[in-house]
């Protein structure tokens, strides 16, 4: 029952990207057929798109390749390697496989490229807070401070020969929650390739990526949730230049107490929820390996966003602030359609 409610609520509150798609017209009588399906995997609504030979099967493995990496990082699950890790916090190190180090290390890389903005050992304070899980709770002062010593990329300890990690003080934790969906995505997509697949889309929850182009030559258009309002579109993305595009926003897991809206997005320097931002959409390519930044944009706002984003040639970002302005980067300027 508990495992139902919690899907209940999940699905409620996941950004739906909506696909702009199916071209019609004389061609479209000889159009390959798509395979379709969709899972809730990740706490997440994903999708999968395939054309070609052999597409059903491909999709399946796709989707076996997410249920993998949920398996190794959900925290909510007692058998999962990132809960091995949390337990043994402040006590010993475990053995892991490599798509944890992998996650892992690319997670720390990122922490020290956006100052701390990401933090992979954000647990205590994910816990704390328990937006989507604890209610309308909000904790106290003290109680965020606490946990905030429970915060710091810099001491998790990742032995890359023995495939060990080590959480040195005893309360710490590791939520992989930022980077598990997006490292899945990448790896679901390599399967689909590998597979012989040339056009997909897989959609995350809001981390999209494709292969080539739709069936009929056109780009993938994807559209980018309207933060403040679930039936509309903010912006709509044609993926010619990037293959993979993904939001963090404040209206997936969220609740609203006396007027303020506590999201699941924490700055780990203060322990509370960044608020300059409702959402922001990151488009890049997967051979520029920028995953993984939406959820640091969110906590950096506008314009210290701006600045971080230029290590990353090629990544464009659209930030939609809390009062409803758009501002976009400027290789995205006349490429999205508002
Ligand atoms: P996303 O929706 O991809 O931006 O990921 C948000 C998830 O990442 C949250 O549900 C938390 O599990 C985790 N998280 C929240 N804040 C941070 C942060 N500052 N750094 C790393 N992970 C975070
Ligand atoms: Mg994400």
């Amino acid at each position: 029952m508990k495992g139902l409610q919690r899907i209940l609520i999940s699905s409620c509150l996941v950004i739906i990207l909506v696909v702009l798609s199916t071209g019609c017209g004389v061609g479209s009588l000889f159009a390959p057929k798509p395979y379709k399906e969709t899972q809730f995997l990740m706490d997440t609504i994903i999708d999968i798109t395939a054309y070609g030979q052999g597409n059903e099967a491909a999709v399946k493995a796709a989707f076996d390749e997410f249920r993998r990496i949920n398996e190794l990082t959900n925290r909510f699950d007692d058998n999962s390697q990132v809960t091995k890790i949390n337990q043994a916090a402040g006590k010993a190190k475990v053995q892991v496989d490599a798509d944890v180090i992998t996650m892992l290390k690319l997670a720390r890389s990122r922490s020290e490229q956006l100052g701390g903005a990401l933090d992979v050992t954000i647990g205590a304070l994910t816990e704390l807070w328990g937006v989507g899980h604890k209610g309308e709770f909000v904790p106290s002062q003290p109680e965020i401070e606490a946990a905030r010593l429970l915060v710091d990329y810099r001491l998790l300890e990742i032995d890359d020969k023995e495939r060990t990690v080590f959480l040195p003080k005893a309360g710490m934790s590791i939520d992989l929650g930022a980077v598990a969906k997006s490292y899945a995505n990448r790896r679901a997509i390599e399967v689909l390739k590998a597979k012989g697949i040339k056009s997909a889309l897989v959609n995350a929850g809001g981390e999209v990526r494709v292969i080539g182009t739709r069936p009929d030559g056109q780009p993938w258009r994807v559209g980018v949730q309207d933060p403040r309002d679930m039936e509309g579109l903010a912006a709509k993305v044609a993926l010619t230049e990037w293959d993979s595009l993904e939001t963090s926003g404040d209206y997936q897991r969220f609740f609203i107490k006396d007027n303020v809206r506590y999201a699941h997005i924490i700055d780990p320097r203060t322990g509370t929820q960044p608020r300059e931002v409702a959402s922001v959409t990151i488009v890049s390519n997967s051979d520029s390996h920028a995953d993984v930044l939406s959820t640091a944009m969110f906590v950096l706002g506008v314009e210290k966003g701006q600045e971080l984003l230029k290590q990353y040639p090629g990544t464009e970002a659209l930030f939609i602030t809390n009062d409803g302005k758009k501002v976009v980067t400027p290789g995205l300027a006349g490429k999205i359609e508002f």
